[in-house]
């Protein structure tokens, strides 16, 4: 049940991030509609036999935000695999090809001063700066391809700085947009909010996913169908 149940959590975060953007409502997922229209309702729902999405669809949904707002399991087969691709998605974000600068590798009097080594460690700390170490975040995308990325934002820095210090300074306002602009799109993917917005009862939530039954896998299977995880 584990896939299913993760894909199910897949589309929650997915409708999730789009709800909270203007265009939202433009989305071409058709089931993203729908489960934006269960978090409206969730707030109204008493899970009885009147809730018009089934009562598991409901049920599950409530658990599922529950479980993500506090797993922090690296082994966790519901999460893990939407926290890897929301992390793989980030950093592809955030090495996006640079627009290419027409200068050409110029030589300037302070690049002499800049040894090899340090501009490759440069390098490595942006990368670094995209991954989190409490996640693995291995899917599809390796430190080498992120550290290759990352030099190549090196070298237009480091082309375009005109002395050591200002090249020194760029590095650094670089790693720290980098962490900005990663902690905002994880942002996008925290179901807090979500939350708060219906009663829960902490002691009646606890981790585990009962078995569905076959009924209700039908109706949720018809609502992940075709959702995969690359349209988080
Ligand atoms: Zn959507
Ligand atoms: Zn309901
Ligand atoms: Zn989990």
């Amino acid at each position: 049940m584990a896939s299913l149940h993760s894909k199910h959590l897949s589309l929650i975060l997915h409708a999730f991030k789009c709800m909270h953007r203007l265009s939202g409502s433009e989305c071409h997922l058709v089931h993203c509609k729908t489960m934006r229209d269960v978090f409206n309702h969730l707030r109204d729902c008493r899970q009885d036999n009147d809730c018009p999405n089934g009562t598991a669809v409901c049920h599950t949904t409530l658990k599922l935000i529950h479980h993500w707002n506090r797993c922090h399991r690296t082994d966790c087969p519901l999460c893990q695999p939407n926290r890897s691709a929301i992390h793989t998605k980030a950093m592809m974000s955030l090495t996006e090809p640079q627009t290419s600068r027409a200068t050409g590798d110029e030589l300037k009097e302070w690049h002499t001063s800049v040894g090899h080594h340090m501009r490759q460690s440069l390098s490595k700390m942006m990368a670094q700066s995209m991954t989190d170490n409490s996640v693995s975040d291995g899917i599809g995308l390796q430190m080498d391809q992120l550290i290759d990325s990352c030099s190549r934002i090196e070298s237009g820095i480091f082309q375009s700085a005109d002395s050591r210090e200002q090249y020194y300074y760029l590095c650094a306002q670089k790693v720290y947009d980098i962490q900005r602009l990663r902690a905002e799109i994880l942002k996008e993917y925290d179901l807090k909010s979500v939350s708060t917005l219906v009663v829960t009862d902490d002691n009646h939530m606890n981790d585990e996913l009962e078995v569905l039954g076959e009924s209700d896998v039908t109706t949720i299977e018809e609502l992940v169908n075709d959702f995969e995880l690359i349209s988080l």
